[in-house]
């Protein structure tokens, strides 16, 4: 590439910095920077309120492993044949044991997660006693967390720039170094110079299609999460040279309903391991059969299976079938009220008695599990064979299946109803594949210079998932990257 090809004339702005997204991991960069004396700019797709990504609307809590050597045992062991370099593992478990004295130094407050107590994922992997969760202050839940790494940012005055999208680097031809970002703002297209280099945080794939066909093997799925995160990092990465990692690997996939509505997925009660609301539900997928055991508590997404773990499988498009004794027991829809995303999304509300969903034709009803079959272009006869079948297992107190122990209620009391499920997930964990001072590498290894990255976009999980590990990564990688840009030769 020739040097002229890609260099702007004139910079519209410029900054030391230049943080690409407003989630945890923009954060904990952005202010680290600052901390060090450097002066950051964030850019941000959203507009102002909507910041946050899914962080905004996580659980709100970030992993704070106690132990480093408990933590790289831990750490390896969730990669499990999926390696990833030894000395990323030592890095990663070295700062998120950091992640509590990082936000206290900082002028936040981290109090231990009492919910669940602990809440380790696989206990039964070595060192699985280095996990311990944390939210920041005395509220749990909601968006407290988020609003607190989002005040770091507004007390120092860093400067964001809401509803720019960073849409491609720019990149020195002669020498491959980052020196900017091309970015939208206001219709146009504007230049940010960055003085010391720039650092992606803006998040997964999880409403790009495309790329959930490419790398995920699913034909389509949605999200739980932020509906800004549509795979622009992966694309500007790949652009200047990235290589890419742990592309199919994913927080999912569970099964919700996903409406034309609406961008992000609803979950439904019968479908949650801790929740049993009364009468009888399967899942069948396009031939009339189950395929799971719809209750099983999946480790975000994972099943066990053949003494490894894979995602559990989600035949599309997939139905829910349940009984009227379900449908009458109050709203399917089991409310998410912890999560933030209220403030970011529009949902419809969910009627307490499930008729709105009815009359919209998200719910589709028939007296006979024939007439339903039909109305959902299932084959009558194998849907009929397949409810008969759970019904007689509930009988004799076994599911031949699967082993569904869980809400084992026979689909008895017509009418009979269906709804139609869609993978969900909460998010992607590939993107550009990073090394253990954050940077961007190519495909041969080398960094892209003055690249980095930080967060769910190239996260290092390459196979299993410890919850709130997507957090505790974003604020250590975050900080790592914000040292190393601190630490480069500015530009002229
Ligand atoms: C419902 C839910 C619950 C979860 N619970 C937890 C939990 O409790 N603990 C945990 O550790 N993890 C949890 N996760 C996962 C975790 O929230 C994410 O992996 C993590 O927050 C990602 O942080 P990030 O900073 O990398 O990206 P995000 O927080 O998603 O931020 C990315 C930001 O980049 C912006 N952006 C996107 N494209 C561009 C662009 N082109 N230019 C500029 N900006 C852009 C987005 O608008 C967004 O603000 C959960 C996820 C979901 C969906």
């Amino acid at each position: 590439m020739e040097p002229s090809i890609n260099m702007p004339d004139t910079w519209d702005m410029e900054a030391d910095i230049i943080v690409v997204g407003f989630g945890a991991a923009g954060v904990a960069a952005a202010v680290t920077a600052h901390e060090l004396g450097a002066d950051a700019l964030i850019l941000e797709k959203a507009p102002e309120g909507q910041e946050g990504g899914n962080t905004r609307v996580a659980g709100q809590g970030y992993l704070n492993t106690s132990s480093a050597d408990s933590a790289i045992a831990y750490l390896t062991a969730l990669c499990g044949p999926y390696t990833v370099p030894e000395t990323m593992i030592r890095v990663w478990a070295d700062e998120m044991g950091k992640n509590n004295d990082w936000l206290t130094s900082v002028g936040g407050d981290p109090q231990e997660h009492q919910h669940p107590p602990m809440g380790i994922e696989f206990p039964d992997l070595p060192g699985s006693d280095c996990v311990h969760k944390f939210h920041d202050g005395p509220t749990y839940g909601y968006s407290y967390t988020w609003f607190r790494f989002e005040s770091l940012v507004k007390e120092r005055s860093i400067r964001v720039c809401y509803e720019t999208p960073g849409r491609s680097l720019i990149q020195n031809g002669a020498t491959g170094e980052i020196v900017g970002v091309r970015a939208e703002q206001d219709g146009r297209e504007i230049c940010v110079k960055a003085r010391k280099g720039v650092v992606l945080t803006c998040g997964g794939f999880e409403n790009n299609q495309q790329m959930i066909q490419d790398y995920l093997g699913l034909p389509y799925c949605y999200t739980s999460g932020s509906p800004y995160n549509e795979g622009d990092g992966v694309s500007m990465a790949m652009a200047v040279g990235a290589d890419l990692w742990h592309m199919n690997n994913f927080a999912g996939p569970s099964m919700a309903l996903k409406v034309p509505d609406c961008p992000t997925t609803f979950s439904m009660q019968a479908l949650h391991y801790s929740k049993e609301p009364a009468g009888g539900m399967i899942v069948v997928g396009p031939d009339g059969r189950r395929f799971t055991d719809e209750k099983f508590k999946t480790r975000h997404g994972k099943i066990p299976g053949n003494g490894t773990w894979k995602a559990m499988p989600t035949p599309c498009p997939m139905h829910m079938i349940f009984d009227d004794t379900m449908m009458s027991s109050g709203p399917l829809y089991d409310g998410e009220p912890s999560h933030g995303w209220t403030q970011v999304v529009e949902r419809p509300e969910w009627s307490d008695d499930n008729s709105a969903e009815l009359k919209k034709g998200w719910i589709k009803k028939s007296d006979t599990l024939a007439g339903l079959a039909e109305s959902i272009g299932i084959d009558p006869g194998v849907l009929t064979d397949s409810v008969e079948r759970w019904n007689r297992d509930v009988d004799a107190g076994a599911d031949t299946e699967f082993g569904r122990t869980l809400m084992f209620e026979g689909v008895r009391q017509g009418p009979f109803y269906a709804m139609e499920l869609s993978p969900s997930m909460l998010n992607t964990q590939g993107g550009p594949r990073r090394n253990e001072k954050a940077q961007i590498v190519r495909p041969d290894g080398a960094p892209i210079p003055r690249l980095y990255s930080a967060g769910e976009l190239g996260s290092i999980y390459s196979y299993l998932y410890q919850g709130t590990g997507n957090i505790g990564e974003c604020l250590a990688f975050g900080r790592i990257a914000a040292r190393n840009v601190v630490a480069e030769t500015p530009l002229n």
